[in-house]
């Protein structure tokens, strides 16, 4: 099966061998060496990065990342102001809910971009805003929101940059020298190509050494974390499999010529299905050029619902994305991470020439 969902991803032979290794404690020094090999590895995937910033692994998914970062950084006495143009947005102002930290949500319309002019507008009406959280690539709609502006804003008002780049991290550009976000969180199982189970952030040492003592779970707490995992430790047992997976999912993605070769293969995959299915009459939804390289969001063809087309397309061997919330009735979406080869995409668009064929 070929997953063209937004991760978790195909995985590629030599990853899915990683799984294979020796049984390994999370207390032994080997696992400490992994442990320090993968943060060093990830913190050098944007080399602007490397000096001042230090990944904290955590074991979960994307949102673990997310919702740690926010328990970390976000206060209790000073609010966040989120900014939301999708699911992944909005999904952050309700973890802050969820935290009772206070949080000023900016609702954005999900098809559009972020208007900074209404960023500022919200800024000015809540001069107690310390920190910002917005999504780079908001995985809803496939846009690939731009932060250079919203960064500058930030600096111009001392506001921590809070960013969920989990569907951006290893297939974007991310400028840390322009933006200087406070964190970034992110995940194995996405543009990296490992597997679920261990997700990351991106935080500026000097700020994860001083002690906030913001969090509210003493599970998701990443000062506690840092100090551990300084030496290649963690405070609690980790899934060592996904973290042996992701070290080798890591080298791949070095020798491969990192986020820019990474970049560089999505994009030509997804252009390639988009042409395709243009000449089949099936449109984007967003504009040329909004869109990430690994995720195209497109509409649903007439007469051809949802589940119609991803079952007749999982019968050929690939797993496509239904649109959330209002658009998953208008929508579907295919992302390019993973594994996938020339063969399988020519067999993807066979594929959906039989369907149209069929259905269509
Ligand atoms: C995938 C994703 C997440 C995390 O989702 P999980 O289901 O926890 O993996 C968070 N933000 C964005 C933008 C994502 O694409």
């Amino acid at each position: 099966m070929i997953l063209l969902n937004p991760g978790p991803v195909t995985l590629s032979a030599r990853v899915r061998q990683a799984l294979q290794q020796e049984d390994l404690c999370h207390r032994e020094p080997e696992f400490a060496a992994l442990t320090l090999d993968v943060r060093d590895r990830i913190e050098h995937i944007y080399p602007a990065a490397a000096a001042d910033y230090a990944a904290v692994l955590v074991a979960g998914s994307g949102s673990c990342a997310v919702e740690a970062m926010l328990s970390t950084f976000a206060a209790h006495d000073r609010a966040t102001l989120v900014v939301c143009n999708g699911v992944y947005g909005e999904r952050m102002a309700q973890m802050l809910a969820q935290q009772r930290k206070p949080y000023v949500p900016l609702l954005l319309d999900w098809q559009g971009g972020i208007d900074v002019a209404k960023v500022e507008q919200a800024l000015d009406a809540h001069p107690d805003v310390a920190t910002l959280a917005v999504v780079h690539h908001e995985t809803t709609t496939g846009r690939l929101n731009q932060l250079d502006e919203l960064a500058a804003l930030c600096q111009r008002r001392h506001i921590g940059l809070l960013v969920d780049a989990v569907s951006s991290f290893g297939g974007e550009e991310i400028p840390f020298e322009r933006w200087q976000p406070l964190a970034i969180a992110a995940t194995a199982n996405k543009c990296l190509h490992g597997i679920p189970g261990v997700a990351f952030v991106l935080a500026l040492r000097e700020v994860l050494a001083t002690p906030h003592g913001h969090a509210t779970t003493l599970y998701l707490d990443l000062e506690r974390y840092y100090v551990a995992q300084q030496q290649g430790w963690s405070p609690f047992t980790q899934p060592v499999q996904a973290f042996q997976a992701l070290q080798e999912a890591l080298r791949e993605f070095a020798e491969g010529g990192g986020w820019q070769a990474r970049q560089a293969r999505f994009t030509a995959l997804s252009n390639a299905v988009a042409q395709h299915l243009a000449a089949k009459g099936v449109q984007p939804l967003l504009g040329a050029g909004e869109s990430s390289s690994m995720l195209r969001a497109y509409h649903l063809p007439a007469r051809l619902p949802y589940d119609l087309l991803h079952d007749a397309l999982k019968a050929h061997g690939f797993v496509i994305y239904a649109g959330q919330g209002a658009l998953a009735a208008q929508i579907f979406r295919i992302a390019t991470m993973g594994a996938i080869a020339d063969g399988d995409l020519q067999r993807l668009l066979a594929a959906f020439d039989d369907v149209f064929a069929r259905e269509a």
